[in-house]
């Protein structure tokens, strides 16, 4: 098993060494019909900015390409080289409840993986920090590192716990019972995402200008969205860049907008934003997701169940995990990942299905096309975003349009409702 690893390794290698060339050496040309219109970056940003935007994407591209095999490497590491086992294995013996157990395994196995993931991590938070997005000190990027380390274990401990207990009650069908438990989990996290855990992160408030508040809460209104639902986060101690989302689910879903964004965009701009955020609130985007999120779920647990047993059946014996041990979870973790990476394509292309859609709302709200243009070009300069990305950097890593894309789709939407 552990020369199996070794190859499997070598392959990850030649595929980051060629993944990276290939990202560092692509150029993506701006198609013709583009080139001198306001979509194209060269009208919008001066030379320095065009480089440095196309450099910080492109290492922020092949950081992720790298860093996502990297976790499947890590879950068959932990399982050839009998670390999951031996975890497994300490846990009963240190401990005789199967929930305690379950909680120093993944202690000892998130830790594992923590320890292996962080100079990738550090790189990716250096680089940030290099190209002037990311101006978060050390010592607070590495308390939020801390905080999603107890956030995740504390998720997968539960998981974990519950997915075992499942296997060794209902052998057969523990797919379809986990995913009938997964539906109120997942409500239950999406709920208490935006008051219990994003505050572990950020502080959020009422929107401070009371003037912009004033005109944000009267857009609001129009589309019936209740003023305790708009909230601003603070974010320009850690960042450069801009943003603003949709998050949480029934009595707490609100409107996000950070703070750097209130800060650096003009009124109608700001207002452009909110409106796309209004749009898909109203839209109802994030239920719809959500009821996405389930039905491919059930699927994906299915087949999760399927390989499973087969990966158990055939390779159980050598690895020394049983069906229904903790020191197996890695395999699960495994099929999920690779399940969750492939689907990722679908996804993605339903989310800037969405954003288009919200884009729309937004120019119908405020019939402003050129706070919206002036928008896409403010976020791109500080953002540093690649206006045009390589298409298998849209297609696995894009949940919002290329802004090429974006800055054309309104001109022409406001051109038909003209
Ligand atoms: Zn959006």
């Amino acid at each position: 098993m552990r020369k199996l690893f070794w190859g499997i390794f070598i392959i990850y290698l030649l595929y980051a060494v060629s993944m990276s060339t290939y990202l560092f050496t692509v150029n993506t040309p701006l198609p013709e019909h583009y080139v001198g219109t306001e979509a194209d970056p060269l009208t919008f940003m001066d030379e320095e900015q065009y480089q440095l935007s196309s450099q910080f994407s492109k290492w922020r591209n092949v950081i992720y390409f790298i860093n996502l095999p990297f976790e499947w490497l890590i879950y068959l590491f932990v399982l050839f080289f009998g670390l999951s086992q031996l975890f497994a294995r300490w846990s009963e013996q240190v401990i005789r409840f199967r929930f305690l157990q379950t909680i120093l395994y993944v202690i000892l196995l998130s830790t594992f993986s923590w320890i292996v993931t962080f100079p990738i991590n550090y790189f990716s938070y250096t680089v940030s920090k290099k190209y002037g997005i990311s101006i978060q000190a050390f010592q607070s990027w590495m308390k939020d590192q801390l905080i999603t380390f107890w956030v995740e274990a504390i998720i997968l401990t539960i998981v974990a716990y519950v997915i075992m207990l499942i296997i060794s009650k209902r052998p057969k069908k523990w797919w379809f019972y986990t995913w009938l438990l997964s539906i109120p989990f997942t409500l239950f996290l999406m709920f208490i995402q935006p008051v219990v855990i994003d505050p572990l992160y950020h502080e959020f408030y009422q929107i401070k200008d009371k003037e912009l508040e004033q005109e944000i809460l009267l857009l609001a209104k129009e589309a019936d969205i209740p003023a305790d639902r708009v909230y601003e986060v603070n974010m320009a101690d850690k960042t450069n860049a801009l943003n603003a989302y949709v998050t949480g689910i029934g009595s707490n879903l609100r409107i996000v907008l950070w703070d750097t964004t209130l800060e650096r965009l003009n009124k109608e701009e700001v207002l452009f934003v909110m409106a796309h955020e209004m749009g898909h609130y109203d839209l109802n985007h994030l239920p719809l997701l959500l009821i996405g999120m389930i039905a491919a779920s059930f699927v994906g647990l299915y087949v999760t169940s399927k390989f499973y047993s087969i990966i158990i059946n055939n390779f159980g014996k050598q690895l020394k995990v049983k069906y229904d041990n903790i020191a197996a979870l890695p395999i699960i973790l495994l099929i999920l990942s690779l399940l969750s990476f492939a689907a990722s394509p679908v996804s993605n292309a339903i989310s800037r299905a969405y954003e288009y859609q919200a884009d729309r709302y937004a120019i119908d709200l405020t019939n402003d096309p050129d706070a919206a243009v002036a928008t896409f070009h403010k976020l791109s300069v500080e953002g540093l975003s690649d206006v045009n990305p390589p298409t298998i950097v849209k297609i696995f890593r894009y949940t919002h349009p290329p802004m090429v894309e974006r800055i054309t789709h309104i001109r022409e939407y406001s051109k038909t409702t003209e």
